[in-house]
C-alpha cells in the first residue's frame, strides 16, 4: 500500500506550482521501489497470539516511509476479515490453524502439529493483485518456524520472480549458515543494518517510527523502550545478539505510544529483554509521563520481567500507569542452580517482588513467574519445589518449555542429545518430551494447572 508520506507529499505539493517540475517529480514518485513486507506463518505444535507483532520488521519498514512504497502482509494479524479471532480482556487469543502433517524430524513426537496463520491463498492473491515488487523483507523469529519462510519465499518466486528476497530477525541471527539455504537474495545476520540499506539503495530515516500503519485495523501493539540486557543467562540467546544493553530516547517511545493509540491500540506490551534494568534513566521517567499523560491504554510485560528491579515505588509507578499483567522470570528456587546459569534473580527477592506488586494493587491472578521446563540441568523435583514456593506466594505459574538455542552454554550442551544443525530441533515442544519424557512433561502441565486452578478458588 502507498503511504502517503510526508516527503513524497511534500514533492506533490510542489508539483502544482510547477508544471514542468510535476512531470519530474512524478517520475522520482513512481520510480520509489516497492517492497513488501512479511511476517509468515507458523508452523509448530502450538502458537498463541501472546501479544505477537513483527516489531524488527515494523521498525526496518518505518526508516522507509516515504523512502519506498510499502506493503505490508502479515499472516498473523488476527484483525484480518478472513478470519474469525476471539480476543480476551487484554487482546490475546488463538490464531488461525490448520492441523498438518508433522515432519519428519518431529516424527517421534505425538502431539498435533500446525501450520497458524492467514491461508496461503490469500497471500497468493495479494502477490497477483498488487503489481511488481522489487524487495520482500521477511521477518524471522524462532528458528524451528523456517518451514513458514520457506513456503513465503516459494510464492514470491512463483509469482513475483524479479523480487528480490531479504532474511532478518532472530532465526538468521542464530542460524545464519542455515538460513542462507533457503533461497533468499540476502540474510541479514546481526543488528547491523547498513548492509541491507545498501543492498536496497535507500538511505534509511532512522529516527523514524515502526510502520504500524501499515495495518488497517490495530487493537493492540508492541514497543521496546531498551535493547539488549546485562545478565549472562546461560540458556538465553539475548547477550549474544543484542550486544551492550542501551535505552531509547524517552521523546521516542512517548512517540511510538502516541502512535499507536492514535491508531487504537488499546493494550501496549513491552518487548524489552531487561525492562526494569536502570530504571531511574529508562522505565519510569516513561512511567511517570503515562501517568501525567492520563492515558487509557494497558500495558503488558510478557518477557520477564527481574524481580530484583521491582521496588514498590517501581510497582506503584506501574500500576499508576495502567500495567496490568506482570510476568516475572523465576526459572528455579535453587540459589545453586541460579548462581550457575546467570544469577539473574534469586527467591527473597521474587518474595519481595511480589509483595510490592501485591501492595501496589496489582492483582495477584494477573501476576505471572516463568519456570522452565526440561532444561538440560533441571531437576524434577526442585521444579515441582519451585512451582509449590511461586504457587505459595498467591500469584500463577507459567512454564516455559526449553528451546536448546545453539550459541548459548545450555543450547550447545544439548547437541550430545538432539543435532542442533537442524533448527526444526530447537523445538521448545520437542526437546523437553525428548528430553524427559512425554508423561512427565504432562505430569508437570498438570500440576501447573491444578495450582493455578486453584488459586482462582475453581479447584
Ligand atoms: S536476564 Fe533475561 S534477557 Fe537477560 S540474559 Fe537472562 S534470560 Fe536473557
Amino acid at each position: 500500500m502507498g503511504t502517503g508520506t510526508s516527503a513524497a507529499a511534500f514533492l506533490r505539493g510542489k508539483t502544482c506550482l510547477y508544471p514542468f517540475l510535476r512531470i519530474r517529480l512524478k517520475c522520482c514518485h513512481f520510480i520509489m521501489k516497492k517492497i513488501l513486507l512479511v511476517n509468515p506463518p507458523i508452523y509448530d505444535f502450538a502458537a498463541y497470539d501472546f501479544w505477537m507483532k513483527p516489531y524488527g520488521l515494523l521498525n526496518v519498514a518505518g526508516k522507509l516511509q516515504g523512502k519506498a512504497e510499502l506493503s505490508l502482509f502479515d499472516y498473523m494479524d488476527r484483525e484480518d476479515t478472513s478470519v474469525k479471532s476471539e480476543y480476551d480482556r487484554w487482546g490475546r487469543g488463538k490464531f488461525h490453524e490448520l492441523h498438518i502433517d508433522r515432519p519428519p524430524v518431529l516424527s517421534d513426537i505425538k502431539r498435533y502439529y500446525h501450520r497458524f496463520g492467514l491461508e496461503r491463498g490469500i497471500f497468493q492473491n495479494h502477490l497477483q493483485s498488487q503489481g511488481q515488487f522489487d524487495f520482500a523483507l521477511i521477518q524471522t523469529t524462532m528458528t524451528y518456524w523456517y518451514p513458514g519462510i520457506m513456503e513465503v519465499i516459494e510464492d514470491i518466486k512463483r509469482f513475483q520472480p524479479q523480487c528480490k528476497i531479504v532474511l532478518g530477525g532472530i532465526y538468521t541471527a542464530i542460524c545464519p549458515k542455515h538460513a542462507a539455504t533457503l533461497g533468499a537474495d540476502m540474510v541479514v545476520a546481526g543488528t547491523s543494518l547498513d548492509k541491507l540499506w545498501q543492498f536496497l539503495d535507500i538511505e534509511p530515516d532512522i529516527n523514524a517510527l515502526p510502520f504500524w500503519k501499515g495495518y488497517e485495523k490495530l487493537r493492540m501493539g508492541v514497543i521496546t523502550i531498551t535493547q539488549g540486557c546485562p545478565f549472562q543467562c546461560s540458556y538465553c540467546t539475548v547477550p549474544n545478539i543484542y550486544g551492550n544493553f542501551t535505552i531509547k530516547p524517552m521523546k521516542k517511545c512517548l512517540e511510538e505510544i502516541d502512535l499507536l493509540q492514535s491508531l487504537g491500540a488499546e493494550n501496549i506490551a513491552f518487548y524489552d529483554d531487561a525492562l526494569l534494568y536502570r530504571h531511574k534513566e529508562a522505565i519510569m521517567p516513561l512511567l511517570h509521563s503515562i501517568v501525567a499523560r492520563n492515558l487509557k491504554t494497558n500495558f503488558h510485560t510478557p518477557n520477564a520481567m527481574n524481580a530484583r528491579f521491582v521496588s514498590y515505588e517501581l510497582a506503584e509507578l506501574m500500576v499508576a500507569s495502567g500495567m496490568k499483567t506482570f510476568y516475572l522470570g523465576f526459572e528455579c528456587i535453587d540459589e545453586r542452580w541460579q548462581n550457575e546459569h546467570g544469577g539473574k534473580v534469586f527467591s527473597h527477592e521474587l518474595i519481595r517482588a511480589v509483595d510490592c506488586l501485591l501492595k501496589a494493587g496489582a492483582d495477584n491472578l494477573e501476576i505471572t513467574a516463568y519456570q522452565m521446563l526440561g532444561h538440560p540441568d533441571g531437576n524434577l523435583k526442585q521444579l515441582e519445589k519451585t512451582m509449590q514456593f511461586v504457587h505459595e506466594l498467591g500469584i500463577r505459574i507459567m512454564l516455559a518449555d526449553f528451546s536448546p538455542i545453539p550459541g548459548t552454554p545450555d543450547g550447545d550442551k544439548c547437541s550430545q542429545w538432539t543435532d542442533l544443525s537442524e533448527p526444526l530441533n530447537h523445538n521448545k515442544t520437542a526437546f523437553p518430551i525428548r528430553f524427559i519424557g512425554e508423561d512427565t512433561v504432562n505430569e508437570f502441565k498438570d500440576l501447573a494447572r491444578r495450582l493455578n486452578r486453584k488459586l482462582t478458588g475453581c479447584e
